[in-house]
């Protein structure tokens, strides 16, 4: 019996995507490209390329470095390996809010460097004084969060940089998910607003990208160079990646979305998804929970796990927060059908 893989049209916490078709197209098209080895498969090194300089535009940073990672884990297991190499100190530490993403957990675990994790404030954002007072010397980077994982929130960050440039240490702001959105906001969160050195954004998320496709970007080249190894059976010299062979459909996907949805589709999307996530948000206060504002399009709501769990039993792809509240991601996929079926199950259960 042939699989079909699952469809969207109930899928509602998850951080991925259907991709634009023109990027299954591409993808399809440069399966088999490994950039990788750039002097061997130069088309889709000249993709990633034009992917890194769009990536740039849409963050404030005009000569950007960087490449399509494998993913947001890749890319900010990579910001912290450059600041621990370029770090002066034989021990050190990485300074990150309790909201960040678990891939920094993984990183330090791998990397053998100590994650300080800093209360966030009643706002669910980090808190720069917190920061501040886990920071030392030997703090090698700084993270900011513009876009956070359980809640949408976008932290201060120029006031983290702030912070990083006191203590010497590099800045990093994670914006894999919050990234394609951000640009249609007013908020404060890139390479123009703040110091930042190191970005993550993902277009695998919002970017509508296939999957894998991350990215990582630099400020300065002397992050990429604290990344190069040499890689003597290849015709290229050196290689910044943490993954060797790389998907030339992560690439080639990323650029047709690129090409095909910055700026307006990409706001459109913006701007249906916040209107979702506040229709959501109000029905579900309506009704008596409790619910986070969403800043960005992306609801969390305290409705009882009991609750959550026969919604499941619907079908329904839904996820808690880590304190258990109802978190629902509206994706481009997500529409006011979608939502207002879900409403009328949670009306039902
Ligand atoms: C999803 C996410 C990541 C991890 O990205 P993957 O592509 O799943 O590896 C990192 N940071 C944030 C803020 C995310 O939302």
């Amino acid at each position: 019996m042939e699989r079909e893989p699952q469809d969207f049209g109930r899928v509602l916490s998850s951080m991925c995507t259907e991709p634009h078709p023109d990027a299954r197209e591409a993808a399809r098209r440069f399966l088999a490209s490994n950039p990788g080895d750039p002097t061997t498969y130069p088309a889709v090194a000249e993709l990633e390329r034009e992917v890194v300089e769009r990536l740039g535009e849409m963050t404030g940073l005009s000569d950007p470095r960087g490449y399509v990672a494998s993913g947001g884990t890749e890319a900010n297991l990579q910001a912290v390996r450059a600041a621990r190499n370029l770090a002066d100190s034989p021990d050190p530490n990485v300074v990150a809010p309790e909201s960040a993403h678990f891939s920094f957990r993984k990183a330090a675990d791998v990397l053998d460097v100590e994650l300080r994790l800093a209360a966030t404030g009643d706002d669910r954002r980090a808190d720069p004084a917190a920061v501040r007072r886990l920071a030392d010397a030997e703090t090698a980077l700084v993270v900011g969060v513009a876009g956070t994982t359980e809640y949408g929130r976008v932290d201060p960050v120029a006031d983290l940089a702030g912070v990083a440039r006191e203590v010497g240490a590099l800045m990093h702001v994670d914006a894999a998910w919050g990234g394609f959105v951000l640009p249609f906001t007013d908020r404060a969160w890139n390479f123009e607003d703040a110091p930042v050195d190191i970005m993550t954004i993902d277009p695998h998320k919002m970017g509508r990208a296939p999957v894998p496709a991350g990215g990582f970007l630099a400020r300065d080249e002397r992050v990429l160079d604290a990344l190069a190894v040499d890689t003597p059976y290849l015709e290229s010299t050196s290689q910044a990646s943490l993954t060797g062979t790389r998907s030339g459909a992560g690439v080639a996907g990323a650029h047709a979305a690129l090409a095909a949805l910055w700026p307006d589709g990409y706001r459109e999307n913006y701007e249906r998804g916040q209107a979702n996530a506040e229709w959501l948000a109000d029905a579900l206060a309506s009704r008596g929970y409790e619910v986070v504002d969403p800043v960005l399009p992306l609801v969390a709501a305290d409705v009882p796990r009991e609750t959550v769990d026969a919604l499941r039993e619907e079908g329904w792809r839904v996820s808690p927060t880590g304190s258990g509240e109802l978190r629902v991601v509206c994706m481009p996929h997500v529409t006011r059908e979608m939502l207002e079926s879900f409403v009328a199950d949670l009306d039902a259960v």
